[in-house]
């Protein structure tokens, strides 16, 4: 077949193919979307960010001197993420402590954050960020970084913009954004589900990016394009559960204010 006639008959098949379990739109986030900050007072930092049955909770601790000594690193900070998934927060119990999966989406939250961060003023510091998974359907892992920036904005840790990250895939041929457990490990027709969590900064640049699947590069730009507004709807919601932090601040220091309470 010609390859024009190829692409045509691909782009056909593209949207028809895979109808979503629960009605969703194919570039339709799940629902609810709730950000909060604040959510853990013993933390420097903390945010709740939940996604349809996903939730995260991430506590920031520092910046602090690096323990012990010959970690630190005297040219910059150090930002440290900690990812773990609650063992009762999928319907089989899971083995609490820390696993090759956990260890590996560690590091990806701290390469999907870290280039926002000015990590370049904490010499010889550590700047801790725990990443709770208290409920898992999927998608953890963008949970985890959208809360983590807005856990790293509330603990006051200068950064040059926030990050937002959302996952977007395939089943079989039809794009999809935001992937459901059923769509992420499940759906097995066709060629299958290809999962793609792709991070970005408010400004659109790709901090993160993973492929887990097949792909052709026609349909990863579709994919990354998807992605791209979804985290603007994303980074909408963190910004203004910062926002209302700081109004909750404001009416504190005003109830302060009024009661006359320093006078
Ligand atoms: P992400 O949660 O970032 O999409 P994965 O693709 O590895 O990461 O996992 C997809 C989903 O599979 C998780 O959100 C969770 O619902 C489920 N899952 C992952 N690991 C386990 C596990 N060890 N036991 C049960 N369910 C799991």
């Amino acid at each position: 077949m010609h390859q024009k006639e190829e692409i045509l008959q691909e782009d056909k098949m593209a949207t028809k193919t895979y109808k979503r379990t629960d009605g969703r739109k194919n570039d339709e986030l799940r629902s609810p979307i709730l950000a909060k900050v604040g959510v853990i007072p013993n933390a420097d930092g903390s945010a709740m960010f939940q996604i349809g049955k996903t939730i995260a909770i991430a506590a920031v601790y520092g910046p602090r001197k690096m323990h012990p000594q010959h970690s630190q690193n005297p040219e910059k900070g150090t930002l440290r993420c900690t990812y773990n998934m609650n063992s009762f927060s999928v319907e089989d119990r899971i083995r609490p402590g820390p696993s090759r999966r956990s260890t590996e989406i560690s590091k990806i939250t701290e390469w999907a954050i870290e280039p926002v961060l000015m990590i370049g003023e904490y010499s010889s510091q550590v700047i801790d960020v725990h990443i709770n998974i208290i409920q898992a359907d999927a998608g953890t892992r963008c949970a985890g970084i959208n809360a983590a920036a807005m856990a790293l904005a509330h603990a006051g840790i200068p950064m040059k913009d926030l990050v937002s990250s959302v996952s977007v895939g395939k089943m079989d041929k039809t794009i999809v954004l935001d992937l459901d457990k059923y769509e992420d490990s499940e759906f097995k027709e066709g060629e299958g589900s290809t999962d793609i969590p792709i991070t970005f900064t408010h400004g659109g640049e790709i901090t993160h990016i993973q492929l887990d699947g097949k792909i052709n590069s026609k349909q990863l730009k579709e994919t990354i394009e998807m992605a791209r507004k979804a985290a603007e709807e994303i980074y909408e919601i963190q910004k203004k559960a910062l926002k209302e932090i700081g109004k909750w601040k404001h009416q504190i220091s005003q109830e302060i204010e009024s009661r006359n309470i320093y006078k």
